[in-house]
């Protein structure tokens, strides 16, 4: 057990899953995040097997594939002719592997009880506003409300989890660049309807610059027997105005243009606008991710499009490799911070990188106004799905189990994903 304190500051994926590993090595861990009431809000996410082999890591696998939904394929068509355009399976991965479609609530519940019961100090309401480090440690401030600052504590070693509009990775010497994707999301959560439970992650397109996605998202800790659906709508953000401004029946009627009349049954229950949220989303790019004492991870290291869904995946692997490359050091007196998070830099780097640069190059596929682009998106993806090898290109992206264009393979992933998925299996309700 060492008495070496770390500071995390914020209380998403990243900052949690984090906080668990590095209290159960026996660091003194304080988590710090502005909102005052934790309550997570968002739609639901896709777990891809190489993070739920992080959520085993965390011991939380079976809480959240108990309440979860397994998703066994990605498929979409087009609104015109119903063409397939998209059909990637988790079997041309592993036979019987699959994503899990999860309420963001499902697993923040189950992340925060666990950081509570691994000892973490989970201090709220607290919104950092700087950091200084010296050659002994980080101290942390806050706003004192009168347009000054008050310092509030000092750490060995701080973690920058604080999301993809992070005030802090900028006070970080090291080169970044965050750019702001020009398309958004509109999302809800809906039950899913009497006889539309699926494992299909179901997507409908026009061209580029249209399309409906619906996911099983599975059930919530309050609402056992409800089984939800996340829907989402693809728009540009500079649209979003507009779009309020159209009315929810024009909405409705494009939507069920696209689908074909399918989607009606979830857009029943939504009667107004404001029940629809947008996010926006930004890519992030940094020469690295550490700065002598300070690390940066999940969003706000690497923020990518939810285009590939691995956002939140990533943010559950850094925090896994994080403790990896700390374990050594559990019982040391001194740590040398800026070694270990060089060593983590480098445990991540090839895996971030691919994903970073495939989301980049996917995003505009599904998300702009071009006719080339769809031209392309469906000749390509049209050759990748009849060979074996292209189904399998797809799959070990989907699955978040790569490291490269043309070879590697995030063996973590591999490795993990056989036993990980008979816990999964064996955890899934009937
Ligand atoms: C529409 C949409 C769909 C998505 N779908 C998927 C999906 O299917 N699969 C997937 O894997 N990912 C998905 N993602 C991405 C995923 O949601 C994010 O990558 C993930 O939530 C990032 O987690 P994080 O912990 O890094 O950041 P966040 O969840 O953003 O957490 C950051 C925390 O830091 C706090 N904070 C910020 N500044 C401060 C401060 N100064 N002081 C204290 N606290 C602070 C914030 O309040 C917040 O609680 C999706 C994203 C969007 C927008």
């Amino acid at each position: 057990m060492t008495g070496l304190s770390i500071a995390v500051v914020g209380a998403g994926t990243a900052g949690l899953a984090s906080a668990i590993l590095l209290a159960r090595l026996g660091f003194r861990v304080r988590v710090l995040e502005r909102v005052a009431n934790l309550q997570p809000v968002g739609a639901g996410v896709l777990l891809q097997p190489s993070g739920l082999a992080a959520l085993r890591e965390l011991g939380l696998l079976a809480e959240c594939t108990g309440l979860g939904a397994p998703v066994g394929r990605l498929y979409g068509t087009t609104a015109c002719d119903g063409r397939v355009i998209l059909d990637t399976r988790y079997d041309d991965w592993q036979v019987g592997t699959f994503g899990l479609g999860i309420h963001r609530a499902v697993l923040m519940t189950s992340l925060l009880d666990a950081a509570k019961q691994a000892g973490v100090q989970i201090e709220t309401g607290v919104a950092i506003s700087r950091f200084s480090q010296s050659a002994h440690s980080v101290e942390l401030f806050v706003s004192d409300g009168r347009g000054g600052e008050q310092p509030y504590g000092e750490c060995c070693a701080l973690i920058l989890a604080d999301g993809v509009r992070s005030t802090l990775r900028g006070q970080m010497r090291v080169k970044q660049r965050v750019q702001p994707y020009p398309w958004g999301a509109l999302w809800n959560i809906q039950p899913t309807p009497a006889g539309m439970q699926t494992t299909d992650l179901r997507q409908w397109y026009r061209g580029c610059r249209e399309m409906f996605g619906v996911m099983p998202t599975g059930s919530t800790h309050l609402q056992r027997d409800q089984r939800l659906s996340s829907l989402f709508w693809s728009l540009p953000t500079a649209q979003f105005a507009a779009w309020r401004e159209a009315g929810l029946d024009a909405w409705k009627n494009r939507v069920m243009q696209l689908t074909g009349g399918v989607a009606e049954p979830f857009l029943q229950a939504i009667e107004s606008p404001a029940q629809l949220s947008f996010a926006a989303y930004a890519d992030v790019r940094m020469q690295r991710w550490h700065d002598g004492r300070v690390l940066a991870i999940g969003d706000c290291a690497h923020a990518m499009s939810p285009q590939l869904g691995q956002g939140a995946n990533m943010a559950l692997i850094d925090a896994a490799a994080l403790a990896r490359a700390l374990r050594p050091q559990r019982a040391a007196e001194v740590i040398d911070w800026e070694r270990v998070f060089g060593s983590y830099t480098a445990m991540r780097r090839q895996h971030l990188g691919y994903y970073r640069q495939a989301s980049r190059l996917l995003t505009p596929l599904f998300q702009s106004n071009s006719r080339v682009l769809a031209v392309l998106r469906d000749s390509a993806l049209y050759l990748a799905r009849h060979n074996r090898l292209g189904r399998y290109h797809a799959a070990t992206t989907l699955v978040g189990a790569r490291t490269g264009w043309l070879f590697g393979a995030y063996e973590e992933a591999a490795l993990c994903a056989w036993r990980g998925t008979r816990e999964v299996r064996e955890a899934l309700p009937e």
